[in-house]
């Protein structure tokens, strides 16, 4: 673990003449190391059938607002807690690889919420060093009137 935080250190231009040749190495490969980052997929694949649920107000800063909604889908049907739910699970991959500890705010994309002020909770219990919210929302296609 020491070595891990030397390579932080030196991936910040902080003691860099302390850090030897392995140390070094490590910061290269691995930039993150030490950071903790976490990922919130957003909406979660069975919003929809739980209304009661996800309408509940939650408090949201200075007011309160749903815990959740069921996200939006493109035209064909692709739905944005799916989309969400695979980039998340990309991304965490490769910010793994890149020696970060990384957090999704649900393991899978089966169930309900959690509540935003859960998912912003859990960021804040991991101590974060980055958190990400992920959504995909929709828009007219191209041409199309809106309204
Ligand atoms: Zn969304």
């Amino acid at each position: 673990m020491a070595a891990l935080a030397a390579a932080v250190a030196v991936g910040t231009g902080q003691g860099e003449g302390a850090a030897s040749a392995p140390a070094r190495r490590t910061a290269a490969v691995r930039p993150l190391s030490g950071k903790v980052v976490v990922i919130d997929p957003g909406h979660n694949g069975r919003n929809h059938a739980h209304p009661k649920t996800i309408n509940k107000k939650v408090p949201a800063g200075p007011f309160r607002k749903a815990c959740d909604t069921t996200g939006t889908a493109t035209s064909s049907g692709y739905a944005e807690h799916a989309y969400t739910f695979d980039l998340a699970t990309r991304l965490a991959a490769l910010l793994r690889a890149q020696g970060a500890t990384v957090r999704l705010t649900r393991p899978n994309d089966r169930g309900v919420g959690p509540c935003v002020n859960e998912r912003a909770a859990i960021g804040n219990r991991m101590r974060a060093d980055a958190a990400i919210s992920i959504h995909a929302d929709g828009a007219p296609r191209r041409g199309a009137a809106s309204t």
